[in-house]
């Protein structure tokens, strides 16, 4: 049931979170992971209990009809939660699109979710080179699940994006996790921005410096169909 979905909290209103698209957008408690730099490690704790309601996310819905064109869940991790599906399907009900965060922790609800044409739209994290991901994560299993839910991704017909967060290095770095995506069949890339936040409490830096113009030329001349830098 959608109503045991535990909800951090829900923006109103976004024009970043999904490319493109109004939308508002759900914060999904939880995540199994403890990324260095996540930006709120308060919302990675499995054990909180959501801030919102789901019938106060539907109701909010129910009066954006026509303002908004979707609804993005995100995390914490997106997928974690068994009640996602029938979130993500009365919100399909109420007549708006679906767009997903992940970084891919739970393979098996993607491949479900997808499977079931649910969802419009999805931007995966691939966070780091596989030999990485686990002193990132602090997860010996995140480089596997993370590529096979690249794997699952790439195998639906569904509109995506595939995003880093340059953590560690510099732009070499970012070409290094760019060419693992391309090599494994990604078209469209983007490249974000370390924010260094006050809740970001794992973070102990340092924060890479690059220049936005040299990532562009970089990662363009790879061969990706799209790149964005952020
Ligand atoms: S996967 Fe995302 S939510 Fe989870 S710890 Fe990493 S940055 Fe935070």
């Amino acid at each position: 049931m959608p109503d045991s979905l535990q909800i951090a909290g829900l923006q109103r209103l976004s024009t970043v979170d999904w490319p493109g698209k109004l939308a508002a957008v759900a914060f999904l408690q939880g995540c199994p992971w403890a990324c260095t730099y996540c930006h709120n490690t308060a919302i990675i704790d499995c054990a909180m209990p959501g801030m919102v309601s789901w019938d106060d996310v539907r109701t909010f819905l129910s009066r954006r009809r026509g303002l908004l064109d979707g609804m993005v869940f995100s995390g914490g991790e997106a997928t974690r939660q068994p009640a996602l599906l029938p979130a993500v399907r009365q919100t399909r009900e109420l007549g708006f699109a679906v767009g997903l965060h992940t970084a891919g922790a739970f393979p098996n609800r993607l491949r479900e979710l997808l499977d079931q044409e649910l969802v419009d739209w999805v931007g995966l994290d691939i966070k780091a080179t596989p030999v990485d991901y686990q002193s990132l994560t602090g997860s010996p299993v995140a480089a596997e699940k993370a590529e096979k839910a690249l794997e699952i991704l790439l195998s639906h017909d569904v509109d995506y994006e595939v995003r880093m967060t340059l953590w560690k290095g510099g732009i070499d770095y970012a070409v290094a996790v760019a060419q693992w995506c391309l090599d494994r069949g990604v078209k469209q890339f983007a490249l974000q921005r370390l924010v260094e936040s006050p809740s970001a409490s794992l973070w102990k830096g340092p924060t890479p410096q690059w220049e936005k113009d040299e990532a562009l030329v970089r990662l363009g001349a790879l061969g990706f169909d799209h790149v964005a830098v952020r």
